[in-house]
């Protein structure tokens, strides 16, 4: 019989499975467990709805048996069994190759529990086995077929005999090595423990042949091995356990059974409704952010039971895309189990679970906010940016769920701080909540813009984020104060010396003015006095919606249409330069000409915009140092 050859990407994950230094080999034996409760369900499910089929709950189990003569363990199921094709495509190649890439980067780091934590699934049998065999049936099929594999050199498959629908994989358990000991996982009082511990809320039976030594009847002393075939797993869905029962690890495991991450979850939700809708949901705040999550493969959803029985992996329409980052499932028994796509989206309990959910995942928010800080900012790192997302989208129409979700960094406390914590340190005389964008924060702190507000003693929100700005925009108000940029045209600040100074001046330099305006043309819309400089020579502020900031986020978009915020240059008269810019007025047009190009480039390149012509730039620097 021919050998054929895993896909190469196949390939380099069994590699990595054998050979690999991981820890915790026995959750093999919970993926192959996950995949035969996923088999059951889909025959379940299609028994159900099919009026042809017969239904007999009882058919429905999965069963471990362990063969220590041929050193074998066999996990058989009376699932949905595979076809030939199946088989192939589904045993032959990996579907996530986005997470193969993922785990060949996060390889060398420490500890990293790397393949335990993907839905690695099947290969991953390999761990503890010389020889994995799979010898399925499927449904509605009378041939049955047998797939068998040493490994990554490839598999060979072949007709064969089975009796019934479902699935047996049987696993030839490698020997004993200096460093491993596989003969546990042919021992039942092992696996035994390692399904209760990973499996146990699986809905079927896991049954085992038990051998227990027990008094032989009719005497005292006199003992016998009984063998007995018993349940081991005790079949109650997690979500439908009391809560109070139930341990930090019970939910961790079932995250990592149910694959919805690769890291732990931050927090878990566990909701029992009882209310003008029935349900229960366990619900899952992932603490990294997954691999693809900011990427257009990234999938929101919830899976979807209606009285325990799967109907639907992803179900988009229960989550909010600001909560997209939220993961787990929802069961129901006001759903119909024969819903369709199309039928659920208009259906009113969906919806009503979709409201009470978002409503939950949103007070969970706030009490760790309010109750673990710590915890809050991890998550806000993480997912901070996708609420702000969330204000914005739809025009807005979210915005007063989330705004007390937001976070920025703070010119004083030097922390993340909330909306709420800013405006109840604002003084009475200031006036709006002051915010400046850039790149980082300690650009930011850098930048000229920033003086006036900041000697003032103002508190200010750094704005890091692409979003953040276009978010306020719609925001525009938090408890009635406005929001305002630090490089806006009018900060608000009271009027004071500065000010009649600066306009006196603006008024005396009128033709100065104008002539640098002329020289700059189109760039900028204004040249004035600055009101807000201290130290820095010039900046550039702006009027109008579009900041200066925004314009450089939008003009790195792909659908760039070239939209320009409205740039003011400001000169500070204070500084040296603005006696030089003077002293050439009418005299040296050359001069002028110099200046005045040299101060806009350098204002552009403290804004970090790029200089129109950065060689001429460098040649007006030397021309002017003789
Ligand atoms: P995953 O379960 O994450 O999809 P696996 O590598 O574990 O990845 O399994 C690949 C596919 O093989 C499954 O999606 C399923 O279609 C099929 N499969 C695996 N085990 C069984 C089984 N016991 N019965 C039927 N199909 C199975």
């Amino acid at each position: 019989m021919a050998m054929k050859e895993f896909k190469a990407e196949s390939k380099r994950l069994l590699d990595m499975m054998i050979n690999s230094i991981y820890t915790h080999k026995e959750i093999f034996l919970r993926e192959l467990i996950s995949n035969s409760s996923d088999a059951i369900d889909k025959i379940y499910y299609k028994e159900l709805t099919d009026d042809s089929l017969t239904f007999n709950k009882e058919n429905y189990y999965i069963k471990v048996i362990v063969n220590n003569e041929n050193r074998t363990l066999k996990v058989a199921d009376t699932g949905i069994g595979m076809t030939k094709d199946e088989l192939e495509n589904n045993l032959g190649i990996i579907a996530q190759s986005g997470s193969l890439v993922f785990k060949e980067e996060n390889e060398m780091k420490d500890g990293y529990d790397i393949i335990g934590q993907f839905g690695v699934g099947f290969y991953s049998a390999f761990m503890v086995s010389e020889v994995v065999t799979v010898i399925s049936r499927a449904l509605g099929s009378d041939k049955a077929y047998k797939w068998e594999s040493k490994g990554a050199e490839g598999y060979t498959i072949e007709e064969c005999d089975k009796d019934s629908v479902g699935t047996d994989i049987i696993l030839k358990i490698k020997e004993n090595t200096e460093e491993e000991k596989y003969d546990e996982y042919l021992e039942v009082h092992k696996l035994k423990s390692v399904i209760k511990k990973y499996s146990d809320f699986i809905r079927y039976p896991i049954k085992m042949d038990i051998t227990q030594s027990r008094l032989k009847e009719g005497t005292e002393d006199e003992y016998e091995s009984v063998t007995e075939e018993q349940v081991v797993n005790s079949m109650v869905p997690i979500w439908r356990k009391n809560k109070k029962e139930l341990t930090s690890e019970d939910y961790e495991n079932f995250y990592s059974e149910k694959h919805y991450g690769f890291d732990k979850p931050l927090q878990h939700i566990h909701i029992s409704a009882d209310g003008m809708v029935r349900y229960d949901a366990i619900l899952f705040i992932p603490e990294n952010i997954p691999f693809d999550y900011y990427t257009k493969e990234y999938e929101k959803g919830l899976e979807l039971y209606s009285s325990s029985v799967l109907i639907m992996n992803k179900c988009q329409d229960l989550l909010p895309d600001y909560f997209s980052f939220v993961k787990g499932m929802v069961d129901s028994e006001d759903l119909s189990l024969n819903i369709s796509r199309e039928m659920l989206q208009h259906d009113r309990q969906l919806k009503l679970i979709a409201k009470n959910i978002k409503n939950k995942i949103k007070s969970e928010l706030q009490n760790l906010l309010k109750n673990q800080r710590e915890k809050y900012e991890k998550f806000y790192n993480s997912f901070g940016r996708q609420l702000k997302y969330g204000v914005y989208d739809q025009f807005g129409s979210n915005k007063d769920l989330l705004k007390d979700l937001l976070m920025f960094y703070s010119s004083k406390e030097k922390k993340l701080v909330t909306l709420d914590e800013y405006v109840s340190r604002m003084s009475e005389e200031q006036k709006y909540i002051y915010y400046a964008s850039g790149e980082t924060n300690e650009k930011i702190e850098k930048s000229p813009q920033i003086e006036l507000v900041s000697e003032k003693g103002y508190e200010v929100l750094y704005f890091t984020d692409d979003i953040d700005e276009f978010a306020i925009k719609v925001l525009t108000t938090y408890k009635e104060k406005e929001f305002k940029s630090v490089s806006s045209g009018d900060l608000g600040i009271e009027a004071e010396e500065n000010e009649s100074k600066a306009d006196a001046e603006d008024k005396e330099n009128k033709e100065l003015f104008e002539k640098m305006k002329e020289i700059l043309g189109d760039k900028v819309k204004d040249v004035r006095v600055s009101k807000r400089l201290k130290q820095h020579p010039v900046c550039l502020a702006n009027d109008g919606e579009v900041s200066i900031e925004m314009e450089k986020i939008l003009s790195s978009m792909p659908s760039n249409q070239n939209i320009q915020a409205d740039k003011i240059l400001e000169i500070n008269s204070n500084h040296g330069v603005f006696k030089s810019l003077k002293d050439s007025y009418g005299k040296d047009d050359e001069k002028l000409n110099l200046y005045t190009n040299l101060l806009y480039n350098q204002a552009l390149l403290i804004e970090g915009l790029p200089i129109d012509d950065p060689v001429e730039f460098s040649n007006n620097i030397c021309k002017i140092m003789g």
